[in-house]
Formats: structure tokens, C-alpha cells, sequence
């Protein structure tokens, strides 16, 4: 089914689902990508950082500025940083994302993927005129970046085909090495109006082939299980903070199954590892678990947090990794089966195998 194999997604032969690791500037830490750090995890490739947290950090917007985001934040250059436009948080704010500081900002602060500065989610609770006028604000953002390096946006909604029409007449579109795709999450989490599961995904599976050339990125797409879907689609790279927010709130993720609880936190009540799954902890081989061991997952303060994200973070590497043996050596499909426990995504993944005839 892989059509298209980009050179820079064959790590060792293998066409392996970028994880790009969402950072927040308020805490680095754990600092996943150094290797004089406890937990440093060597296959990460990728983090994203947002315009919106650095438009509201003076001191760390300057700083990006003068010294570019790798020295700034302390990345390697081999790691590469991916910036989020923001446009979420400017939704509610005069003129949406400044245009001009944005600019700037990726003149100088040199990330090495960058959005268009401003795109228009259109919710799948919006009438369809509202999403309508979504698509073409945001094709006019495209149109207006066309000449430059930024990644232009198309959004999964009611109304992809005359947007795609749109698309595909633009010949300097056409010839850009990247597209992001957005709005896939609202219509997962079975919003209001949301569309049929099966409509999500063969809308996602029109746009790879629509894009055949392109690398496709997709926002927001956290746990282990929907990396399944993004891989079976053949997305280049995901994005996700849920590693963190996970581990914020006490949880770990575990292959192929859904979030634990393993330390309580607040009124957050979830569901806790049986016998099994603390077996499979106990035998995590991540950097975390390796050096401080079950312990360390259900430490509390920030030594826990740093555990649970760095396990959390290694899990969606590891599932990527392992999702695209099984796809190369042929043996996906009665893998998957005895590797899944979740009852949501795995009709999901029947249907689209039926579709690729995997
Ligand atoms: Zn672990």
C-alpha cells in the first residue's frame, strides 16, 4: 500500500511515522532530546513549539529571535523544531495571529517547519456556509504564502471537495513539499454534527492521494491507537503534547491499549493498571522505567512527571516503530489483532484494512 516513500521518513529501511513531541516553554523538562539527560531518548526526530506561548513570553520571544529556536530552547540540530501557528489561542483575539510578528519570527527564529501564519478550523458544528467561509479565509492564507516555506493548511470538513478543486488548480500549491492537515480531531471526538468515522477517514485517505508527492502532516493526534490510523493512511508525521498532559494528570500509555492511572492527582479518576499491565511497566524498556523502574513512575512532583512523560513519549515512538515492521514485513493484519485493546479504534483499523486490502 506505501505508493509513496519519502527519503526522509526511511529510518534503516523502514518507513517509520514521524512523532513530533509537543513542547510547552512553561517546563523543558524532561529534555527527551539530550544525551546528557536521564531521559534522553535517541530515535525522537521532532518537536513542535508554539507561536502562541512565545508571543506571550517576552523574554523568551527575544531570545528566540536573537539566537534561533535551536540554541534558544538547547535542541540539538538534529532534532528538528516544528511551529504551530497558534491559531487556537489567537481565534478569540483581535485580528487573529499577527501576521507581521509571525513572520519575523520564523525570518529569525529559523524553525524548520512552519504553518501558514493563520488558518480557520471549521467545527463540525458550524452551518455550512460557517465552514465554507473557514476554507476559502483559509485558502486565501495559503494563496498569500504560496512563494514562501510555510506549509499550507487543509482541514478535514463537510466540504473537502471544492476546497481540494481549489487546491489542485494552484500550481505553486501543487508544488510545495509539505502539507499540514487539520481538523481531523473535532469529528473523532464525535462533536455535534461531527462526521461518520468512515467519512473522517476516507476523507484523510482522498487527501493522501490527492497529495501524493507532498509529506502530510497531521495535527494533534495523541494516543497509541490512532497512531495505527495515521500510519495505516500513510501520514508522514504527527504532532501531540499528550505525552505530557498525560503525564500531568498521573497517567501512562501502554502499547497498543488505552491510557492507566498510576498516580491519582485532583478530582481526575481513571482507570487504574491491572496485574498484566504492571507487569508490563515493570518490564518497560524506556529510559525512565530502565533508571528509576515503577518507582519513579508514580513519583510525585516533577521527578514523576518527567517519568511518566519520557515513558509516555518513548511508548508513541516505540508503537510507530513497531506499527511499520508489521506493515513492511507483511504481517500488519494478524498482528494488530492480539496487539490492540480498544474497543473505539479497532473497527477503525478493520475498515480501513478492508479498504487498503492489506
Ligand atoms: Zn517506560
Amino acid at each position: 500500500m506505501h505508493t509513496t516513500i519519502h527519503d526522509d521518513c526511511v529510518d534503516g529501511g523502514e518507513i517509520v511515522l514521524k512523532i513530533v513531541a509537543g513542547l510547552s516553554l512553561k517546563n523543558l523538562k524532561p529534555r527527551v532530546w539530550a544525551p546528557d539527560s536521564p531521559h534522553y531518548l535517541p530515535k525522537l526526530q521532532a518537536v513542535m513549539v508554539s507561536y502562541a506561548e512565545f508571543a506571550q513570553a517576552p523574554v523568551w520571544h527575544e531570545k528566540a529571535l536573537k539566537q534561533g529556536l535551536h540554541r534558544c530552547l538547547d535542541i540539538p540540530e538534529r532534532v528538528s523544531i516544528y511551529l504551530d501557528n497558534g491559531a487556537f489561542f489567537f481565534l478569540g483575539k483581535d485580528g487573529g495571529v499577527p501576521r507581521q510578528g509571525y513572520e519575523e519570527f520564523v525570518r529569525k527564529a529559523r524553525p524548520d517547519w512552519y504553518p501558514i501564519p493563520q488558518d480557520y478550523i471549521p467545527t463540525p458544528k458550524m452551518t455550512d456556509i460557517e465552514q465554507l467561509e473557514c476554507l476559502y479565509r483559509t485558502m486565501e492564507v495559503n494563496i498569500a504564502y504560496q512563494n514562501d516555506g510555510y506549509v499550507p493548511v487543509v482541514h478535514i470538513s463537510r466540504h473537502l471537495g471544492p476546497y481540494l478543486q481549489q487546491f489542485q488548480s494552484n500550481k505553486c500549491l501543487l508544488a510545495k513539499s509539505d502539507v499540514a492537515l487539520g481538523g481531523i480531531v473535532p469529528n473523532l471526538l464525535r462533536a455535534p454534527k461531527a462526521m461518520a468515522y468512515a467519512e473522517v477517514l476516507d476523507s484523510v485517505r482522498r487527501v493522501r492521494t490527492e497529495f501524493g508527492k507532498q509529506r502530510l502532516h497531521v495535527f494533534g493526534v495523541g494516543g497509541t491507537a490512532t497512531l495505527h490510523l495515521a500510519a495505516l493512511l500513510r501520514i508522514d508525521s504527527v504532532d501531540s503534547s499528550g505525552w505530557r498532559n498525560r503525564a500531568a494528570r498521573g497517567i501512562v500509555q501502554l502499547p497498543g491499549r488505552g491510557d492507566r492511572t498510576v498516580v491519582k492527582m485532583g478530582s481526575w479518576r481513571g482507570r487504574e493498571p491491572d496485574a498484566d499491565e504492571w507487569d508490563l511497566l515493570t518490564s518497560c524498556q524506556c529510559p525512565a522505567c530502565q533508571r528509576f523502574s515503577i518507582a519513579g513512575l508514580i513519583a510525585s512532583g516533577i521527578d514523576g512527571f518527567c517519568n511518566r512523560a519520557t515513558h509516555n513519549l518513548a511508548t508513541l515512538l516505540r508503537e510507530a516503530e513497531e506499527i511499520a515492521e508489521h506493515l513492511i514485513d507483511g504481517t500488519y493484519a494478524n498482528w494488530y489483532v492480539t496487539h490492540i485493546e480498544n474497543s473505539i479504534y479497532k473497527p477503525l483499523i478493520d475498515y480501513l484494512l478492508e479498504q487498503t486490502g492489506q
